[in-house]
């Protein structure tokens, strides 16, 4: 018996689990209340995504990593519940200004300092997305995250913990490639709350997001 099978049976007796049917990048759908996330009405209609990302200077490095891996975290878990590792092109990078973000970025995420900066402030005060497009295909997508948000009760800012901004980066990723909110209020990636004292990690890509995905996109990517 080779080694690497003898590896594979020896996990398979620890842990249950077949390494072949576990997926690395996304889980399965947990809660099943409802079975499709909602569209936006907008779509992408392009071959790659580029994202740029801009940040405060004063905002440390890791909420940029954060934001970065939140774009690779969709990339990967689209090629993996497709089975193609060529499409779904999404590509992060980093830009020194917000002047920078012109026309080679199909996505302008902005990190501030706090959420006092967004372009859509006082209406906006928290984590937001907001899209152009026309006849449905979107043009252009910028999304405004911030360390800092304001609570609920319209007075109270808030440091979100480490999990929460993972948790939001990736959602509005969701809105980017045309998730809207579902109907349950806190639980799914895509609810429209993340309420971080019950949550203590943030929440996985589901089988859920994918498969809404690709009934929108079909199998192959963006295009
Ligand atoms: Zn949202």
């Amino acid at each position: 018996m080779q080694l690497r099978t003898a590896f594979f049976l020896l996990l398979i007796f620890l842990t249950g689990v077949t390494p072949a049917f576990a997926s690395e990048h996304y889980q399965e759908q947990i809660d099943h209340s409802e079975n499709m996330v909602p569209l936006l009405g907008y779509r992408w209609d392009r071959d790659s995504i580029h994202v740029c990302i801009y940040k405060d200077q004063n905002v440390p490095n890791s909420y940029y990593v954060w934001a970065k891996l939140a774009v690779q975290d969709w990339r990967l878990a689209l090629r993996e519940y497709t089975d193609d590792q060529e499409a779904w092109n999404l590509n992060a990078r980093f830009v020194k200004t917000e002047e920078l973000m012109q026309d080679s970025c199909n996505v302008r995420i902005h990190i501030y300092d706090t959420y006092k900066d967004f372009a859509g402030y006082p209406d906006q005060t928290g984590a937001y997305t907001s899209a152009t497009y026309n006849r449905g295909i979107v043009q252009s997508v910028d999304v405004y995250l911030s360390p800092k948000v304001l609570h609920g009760d319209g007075h109270t800012d808030i440091d979100l913990p480490a999990h929460a901004f993972r948790n939001s980066a990736t959602h509005e990723m969701g809105h980017v490639l045309g998730l809207g909110h579902m109907a349950k209020i806190d639980g799914y990636l895509m609810s429209p709350q993340f309420d971080f004292w019950t949550h203590s990690k943030e929440l996985p890509i589901t089988s859920l997001e994918l498969r809404t995905l690709v009934q929108a996109y079909g199998n192959d990517g963006f295009d």
